[in-house]
């Protein structure tokens, strides 16, 4: 259901925003407020698959028309770097209408660049793509591996005079090309005969040539309209050696001619691309008519862009070369190796691209969204536990020093088959330091001198004073004392405290590291601003905390998300041990989304 369609020209951004549910629009102005502009939501009620958007009906019209027989699509990335949010979107579209239509989707690297690819980026790929639950099968394709058949398709447009071999340097041919309002100039090598074209294109591939000496061209129009098809370049020189091919070849096709042959090898459909390539769909279809090859659908949608973060390729490279990160897996970059390390699931990342639906008009959707798919996924299924992050020592002076006790913790309110788990209660204790105000602030219901609250799942308990570190001031000490007769954390009197702490004992807790993650950028859009987009990195993306945990957790798998109670999602990091455990924040407990769409109900 689309409700509202404003455009904001504010930050350059597109707003587009789809109430869920609601008939009336959206109050724009309370989005400004809470500085979340932008939502591209498409939500259907249980997050199902939406199958009315344009790229099903095109496909569905397609199939009746008997144009194509069985739905092929292909993921093609190029292996220059890791995979983001922004490709898990298009593989979900490009497996999702596979599995839809019963048809298939082929992982195909365009590997046409030996400069900037890696094995390690392709390694990554198909690690990224396996965890976010999706498989290719035996349908795993280089571009690189069609590099013979793409050399016999050039030789057969050279042979037909749609190609020819052009000695301009390649700042030439950029000067000669024109503009948007003036027509391109010719190379003086345009007239070259088919024998010298040939002649000479042979001699490229033998190595006859230095780099950016010649290039081959296609013969279409210096005067089109399009850009794109004022005579564009289809192969240059690049004596270089590529990680799949190694040292055969020295002359590498560009993408535009290497990408729909490559469709079209592999008997694809339906091309599914980001928007940018529109402008090129003429040549596309140019190559693919006068090669007289299949001829699949090339269909444009608009890709992902997200608040707070960065999504180019070139600029995720940036910050983790120059160490404003550290490494691909960063858990505050918005790559699926950083948010799987940060903690997300798979399914949690499948129902946001499904949310956000497919639609042909760029936007920039509100981050808030991703996280809200997150916790709903976590508050289902991630186990309840207490850390306490920030602690301080609370003594309860009227609780035997010699002694300790079990109380039973629920491990999943959502879910009671989840069981419980015991956890150690003893005189001295740790609490959050912000849980504890010695003059505290109006409507402060934790706890203060003389103030009660109940200790989660154990007693209530009365603060009777504090000790203070006589030269920092700092307090170090509360003490209290606890109320026999509310054991398990109920009254028999009917009285009623309004704070809640969680809590752990002292002589039992394990120490641990708590890596606090926040926005890596401080702006909405760091791309808008007039300066670099590092200059928008948020100082305090990560703070360290040392802290205590329930001693089980030592033991935590890696990647296991917890719930700790009152703080937010943890996941245990990979750099975690039994001697040193490391926690992730994933996300706070505070649903802005939720908070965003429960205003408009
Ligand atoms: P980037 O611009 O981030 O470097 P790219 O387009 O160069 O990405 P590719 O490896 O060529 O990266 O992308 C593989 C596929 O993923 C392409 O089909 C591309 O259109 C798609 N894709 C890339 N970024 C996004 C995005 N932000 N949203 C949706 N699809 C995307
Ligand atoms: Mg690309």
């Amino acid at each position: 259901m689309h409700h509202v369609i404003k455009n904001f020209l504010l930050c350059g951004i597109n707003i587009v925003a789809y109430p869920r549910k609601k008939i009336a629009p959206f109050g724009i102005t309370e989005f400004l407020l809470y500085n979340t502009l932008i939502l591209d939501v498409n939500m259907s009620e249980n997050s199902t698959i939406n199958n009315n958007d344009f790229i099903r009906e095109i496909i569905k019209e397609d199939l009746a028309a008997q144009t194509y027989k069985t739905v092929i699509t292909r993921f093609p990335p190029e292996p220059n770097g890791y995979l983001h949010i922004g490709h898990a979107k298009s593989i979900c579209i490009n497996f999702g209408l596979a599995a839809e239509f019963g048809g298939r989707c082929h992982l195909r690297f365009d590997d046409t660049n030996p400069e900037k690819e890696e094995q390690e980026f392709i390694d990554s790929i198909k690690d990224n793509i396996r965890w976010l639950g999706f498989d290719w099968k035996e349908h795993e394709y280089f571009a690189s591996s069609y590099f013979e058949q793409l050399f016999e398709f050039a030789v057969k447009l050279v042979k037909k005079g749609c190609a020819y071999v052009d000695d301009q340097s390649a700042e030439e041919i950029r000067k000669s090309r024109g503009t948007l309002t003036e027509p391109g100039k010719a190379s003086p090598y345009r007239s070259r005969s088919i024998e010298e074209n040939l002649n000479l294109f042979i001699r490229m591939r033998a190595g006859d040539f230095k780099d950016g000496e010649k290039t081959l061209r296609a013969k279409i129009d210096m005067t089109s309209p399009n850009l794109n098809m004022r005579d564009p370049v289809m192969y240059r020189i690049m004596h270089r050696t590529h990680h799949q091919t190694k040292d055969q070849w020295c002359i590498y096709p560009m993408y535009d001619f290497t990408h729909g042959q490559s469709d079209a090898l592999e008997n694809i459909s339906h091309s599914i691309c980001t928007l940018e390539f529109e402008d090129h769909r003429p040549l596309y279809d140019w190559f693919i008519k006068e090669l007289g090859i299949h001829h699949p659908r090339q269909i444009e949608f608009a890709r992902l862009n997200l608040t707070f973060t960065v999504m180019s390729k070139r600029k995720l490279l940036k910050l983790v070369q120059e160490k404003h990160v550290n490494g691909w897996n960063d858990p505050r970059l918005p790559t699926i190796s950083g948010l799987r390390r940060r903690g997300y699931t798979p399914c949690s990342i499948r129902d946001f691209c499904i949310r956000i639906g497919i639609a042909k008009a760029n936007s920039t959707v509100d981050v808030a969204l991703l996280e809200h798919c997150l916790r709903e996924d976590l508050n289902k299924n991630a186990q309840r536990m207490m850390a306490v992050i920030n602690p301080v020592k609370l003594v309860v002076d009227n609780y035997p020093v010699d002694r300790h006790e079990e109380f039973q913790a629920e491990n999943n309110p959502e879910n009671p088959a989840a069981g419980s788990r015991p956890v150690i209660f003893s005189r001295t204790l740790y609490i959050e330091r912000d849980d504890f105000m010695e003059h505290p602030a109006k409507g402060f219901f934790r706890l203060f001198p003389g103030g009660e609250v109940r200790l989660k799942y154990a007693w209530y308990i009365k603060c009777t004073g504090i000790i203070k570190d006589p030269s920092s001031g700092e307090i170090t000490e509360i003490h209290c004392t606890y109320d026999p007769a509310t054991r398990g954390g109920w009254s028999t009197d009917g009285r009623k405290v309004k704070g809640t702490l969680h809590w752990l004992s002292a002589a039992h807790a394990q120490s641990a590291e708590f890596r606090m993650y926040d926005r890596l950028f401080t702006a909405i859009n760091p791309e808008a601003g007039d300066k670099e987009f590092t200059e928008y990195l948020n100082p305090r993306s990560l703070e360290i905390k040392k802290g205590f945990i329930e001693p089980v957790l030592a033991s935590a798998a890696p990647l296991q998300r917890f719930q700790f109670l009152r703080t937010g999602y943890f996941c245990t990091d990979t750099d975690s041990s039994r001697a040193n455990p490391v926690f992730n924040r994933i996300t706070g407990l505070k649903d802005t989304w939720a908070k965003i769409m429960a205003k408009n109900e």
